[in-house]
């Protein structure tokens, strides 16, 4: 990055008393660039928690969404404006209230990987690293679960409950190459497999650990492995190598998010400068959707 513009980024941070964040999956730039890099749940939380002015988020519009939910106060701006999530939008709250007729007994458990609407409409949301204790504690026997179909079928066979699972799925995991992971393993007989659950069962039915961004960290964090097969973003290869040089790690196939790459440090300045862009959610939404992400807080 130029110093020019890393320079003006430092500036006006400070002076508009802003903070940046960085989903794991952002370019290695952007991770560079940020105060605080983690998963989506970590980053809101993170926002909560700061109560900065202006929030600047690297990541896509779900996210940024997410942490204006649980910082209404502050100003949320998605640095690339267009970046998008294909997983979100294969569901709606229009989809998940015909669900609901269909099923009426079942509370609705929506990935948070998802839209406003589509969380207004749910019992409660659910982060990869938690769906299995939240589905558990829903008060029904029955849950519709959505909007991703492999994360769904995951929670499924590990929790007692019958799940009526929604058929989206992430374009980035569900595309991966099981052959690709095949050949990595056997060039790296020693390597350790971590997959994320919004890879096809396939692929988890291969891996030694299913896990989140953060759980992969923590994981590698107490593993006294040396090399890695990484099932998931690319992006993520960065952020662990950043935080574990001494270990190795390898994408398990081209797992590649392209709105994740949509971020550049021009357009993180642009955020700065600007403010204009704020996410706005509307007021009849918002306090529903707040509330299912709350509960999953409280959860877990
Ligand atoms: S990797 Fe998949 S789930 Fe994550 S933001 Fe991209 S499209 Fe959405």
């Amino acid at each position: 990055m130029p110093n020019r513009i890393k320079e003006e980024i430092e500036r006006l941070k400070n002076e508009r008393g802003a903070i940046i964040l960085a989903h794991s999956y952002q370019p290695g730039v952007i991770q560079d660039t940020a105060d605080f890099v983690g998963d989506s749940l970590e980053l809101s939380r993170t926002a909560a928690k700061e109560s900065a002015e202006l929030v600047v988020f690297c990541g896509v519009k779900f996210m940024a969404e997410t942490a204006k939910l649980l910082s209404p106060d502050s100003t949320v701006v998605l640095a690339a404006p267009d970046a998008d999530c294909s997983l979100a939008a294969c569901m709606s709250g229009a989809d998940l209230r015909e669900m609901k007729k269909k099923y009426p007994g079942a509370k609705a458990v929506t990935y948070v990987n998802s839209t406003i609407d589509l969380k207004a409409e749910s019992w409660a949301c659910c982060t990869s690293a938690n769906s299995v204790e939240v589905v558990e504690a829903a008060p029904s026997d029955e849950v519709i679960f959505g909007p991703d179909r492999n994360l769904g079928t995951w929670v499924a066979e590990n929790t007692g409950k019958k799940l009526h699972i929604w058929p989206g799925g992430c374009h980035a995991h569900s595309g991966a190459d099981i052959r690709d992971l095949r050949e990595k393993k056997a060039e790296w007989p020693d390597a350790e497999v971590l997959v994320h659950p919004e890879s096809p069962s396939v692929f988890l039915w291969e891996a030694d650990a299913v896990l989140g961004t953060g759980g992969m960290i923590r994981h590698v964090e107490g593993s006294r492995a040396e090399r890695f097969i990484i099932g998931t973003e690319e992006g993520m290869i960065y952020r662990l190598e950043t935080l574990f040089p001494d270990r190795v790690f390898v994408a398990a196939g081209k797992i590649v998010c392209d709105d994740m790459g949509f971020t550049t440090p021009e357009l993180v300045l642009k955020a700065l400068e600007s403010r204009n862009n704020g996410i706005e959610i509307p007021d009849e939404l918002a306090d529903k959707a707040a509330a299912a992400v709350r509960r999953m807080t409280e959860i877990g």
